[in-house]
């Protein structure tokens, strides 16, 4: 193996330690405790162990994690009514809305229901409009956590060409615009991409959030490429995979982030810091929406 790991479970522990330090200071400074409010609705076992880990997490660095589960026959608009009432609360700093809904309920009506500033998963329109144009916001974690593992790493962007493949509204299309912030010549991919090969082949960064395990494969890579892999797969064995043959493609790549290991630990972090973020910034009112 020729490339370089880039390790995002030892990122994360010490993006822990800093943000645990940061959490400390403004408690310190405000006399309170940033609060994390997650609105779920009941009925999902892989959802319930998500807010597990986010609790446990919340409470290791210091943010106060309140919980509004809804019973699983929730109304849009008792959903959207639990929502208003939380971004108008004064006591919450940031609110996590856990999707997909069940069937039946309709997701954007929600998200509409956000406070732009307390939107620490970055899905609100207004979060996504202020990222395209530059403004302060709060970032979507997932692409937050894979740029902090290439600027951790020092992995110069500027001029670089920037392969993005995929182009949803919270990886993909973020990824890229965090990516032209930095100055790279940026390349979106998606299902309808006629050659992927050759696009991948012509990119110095590539950045899979897709879906599709193996997809990207070390002969279609650039010697020496820098590849971030977002991609969570279960094989029909249990194992978890990305979108990249990480075989392959390590033989090829200059760097490469690992599935598990990789994106994933960062992203958890990327939140609670928005979470922080969004207390400090909601606190001075940085920006009115
Ligand atoms: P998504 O909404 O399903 O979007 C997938 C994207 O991939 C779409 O834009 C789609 O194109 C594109 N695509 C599908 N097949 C393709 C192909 N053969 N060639 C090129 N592009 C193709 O998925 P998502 O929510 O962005 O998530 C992407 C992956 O990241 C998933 O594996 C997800 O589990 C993972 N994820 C990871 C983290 C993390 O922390 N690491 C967090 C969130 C998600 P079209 O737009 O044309 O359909």
């Amino acid at each position: 193996m020729t490339a370089t790991i880039l390790n995002g479970r030892a990122l994360a522990k010490t993006l822990r330690e800093e943000l645990r330090a940061d959490v400390q200071t403004f408690i310190v400074d405000s006399g309170v405790a940033p609060t994390l409010a997650v609105v779920q609705v009941a009925g999902d076992a892989a959802s319930d162990r998500y807010v597990r880990s986010i609790q446990k997490a919340c409470g290791d660095i210091g943010i106060t994690f309140a919980h509004r589960l809804l019973p699983a026959d929730t109304a849009q608009s008792m959903l959207e009514a639990s929502v208003r009432e939380l971004s108008a609360d004064s006591a919450i700093s940031g609110i996590l809305l856990q999707l997909p809904l069940p069937v039946g309920l309709e997701s954007a009506g929600v998200i509409a229901q956000l406070d732009p500033r307390k939107d620490v998963d970055g899905i609100h329109p207004i979060s996504a409009g202020r990222l395209a144009q530059g403004l302060p916001c709060l970032v979507p974690n997932t692409p937050a956590g894979g740029m902090e593992l290439l600027r951790r790493n020092r992995i110069a962007l500027a001029g670089k060409r920037a392969l993005v493949v995929g182009r949803s509204n919270i990886v993909g299309k973020p990824m890229a615009l965090l990516l032209l912030q930095e100055n790279a010549t940026v390349t979106i991919a998606h299902s309808r991409t006629p050659d992927l090969a050759g696009t991948v082949r012509a990119a110095e960064i590539v950045i899979a959030a897709v879906g599709r395990a193996g997809l990207i494969t070390g002969a279609m890579l650039r010697p020496g490429a820098i590849v971030v892999d977002f991609g969570i797969n279960v094989l029909d064995d249990g194992t978890i995979v990305g979108d990249v043959d990480f075989a392959s493609a390590a033989e090829v790549a200059g760097a490469i982030t690992p599935v598990p290991g990789g994106t994933g630990p960062v992203t958890n972090v990327m939140l609670l810091r928005n979470v922080l973020r969004a207390a400090s910034d909601f606190k001075v009112q940085s920006y009115e929406v």
